[in-house]
């Protein structure tokens, strides 16, 4: 990492916890057994929410043309970091007049996101799907689903969609109001079987929130929250859509929701971040510019 600001060494106590590798450590000397334990085996993703890119003046706080500079520090940031893998947390793109103006923000903006890493994976924020459709975006951007799940490295990373209203019906084309953010039964019951079936530590995407009642939660989070909490394997939870840094612990899952990069004019008000999980579970979090850091240790 080029910021110095880990509170503490990714990956030390994995390394030193594995009997063969601290054999061998004893025989370095301290600048390589340093190196050698920069390289011990941990997973490492790279997170960015809200970038609501479009070609329009500022709205309010919103920025979106200088989403595309924000966006170029932190591809500098995670190729340095090398992530296993990268998340868009939603709202890629914002508002434009027509389809084709709004599909030509989203081949901008994810041009440059693609670049990043070739291991992407979209979460869908209201405002990917306001004028588009859910097969527009996904289409646009190479991804086959709008949920699903998959494993890396001993753990479980589950995508979540909320962008459906109470009624069930897809956001697409302006049918929806932003507030009414749900996870459909089918999808619900997909979820219970996920988790079910998997053996392993979980992370959860989502966009909109699950840990609060107002605005920016998901109406029937409560009903999400009891399918988490009972599979007892969700370590957290991140989440984008309300724009500020924020945490909440419930039930023993940490739902963190990360700052907006729209948010804020000039580079200091960037927002973005790097997630390393040693094997037992602990979580840190370097957050670069406005996001916050945090670190969870694992309770046994
Ligand atoms: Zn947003």
């Amino acid at each position: 990492m080029s910021k110095d600001k880990h509170p503490t060494q990714p990956g030390r106590r994995a390394f030193l916890k594995n009997g063969a590798l601290v054999l061998t450590a004893a025989s370095l000397n301290p600048s390589q057994l340093l190196h050698a334990e920069e390289n011990a085996k941990r997973l490492r993703f790279g997170l960015v929410t809200d970038l609501h890119y479009a070609d329009k003046p500022p709205g309010g706080s919103r920025h979106y043309r200088e989403t595309l500079h924000k966006l170029e520090e932190a591809s500098n940031q995670f190729q340095q970091d090398q992530p296993d893998f990268i998340v868009e947390l939603g709202d890629l793109i914002d508002a434009a007049s027509s389809v084709d103006v709004e599909l030509n923000y989203l081949k901008t903006v994810n041009r440059e996101f693609s670049a990043i890493c070739k291991n992407r994976h979209y979460v869908l924020g209201n405002h990917c799907v306001d004028t588009l459709k859910k097969e527009e975006f996904l289409g646009e951007v190479g991804q086959e689903k709008s949920y699903y799940s998959f494993d890396r490295d001993g753990f479980h990373f589950v995508v979540l969609d909320s962008c459906f209203r109470s009624d069930g019906v897809p956001y697409a084309r302006k049918n929806f109001q932003w507030t009414d953010a749900n996870i459909p039964a089918a999808e619900l019951e997909w979820l219970k079987a996920d988790l079910n079936a998997t053996d392993k530590q979980v992370i959860v995407f989502a966009h909109q929130r699950l840990d609060v009642n107002n605005n920016h939660g998901v109406k029937n989070n409560a009903a999400v929250r009891k399918i988490l909490e009972s599979s007892s394997k969700v370590l957290a939870v991140f989440q984008g859509h309300s724009h500020q840094n924020d945490l909440n612990e419930i039930g023993g899952i940490h739902y963190c929701t990360m700052v907006a990069m729209v948010e804020g004019s000039g580079t200091e008000s960037n927002g973005y971040s790097i997630i390393d999980i040693e094997p037992n579970g602990t979580i840190h979090l370097n957050g670069f510019r406005n996001q916050k850091d945090y670190n969870w240790a694992r309770q046994a």
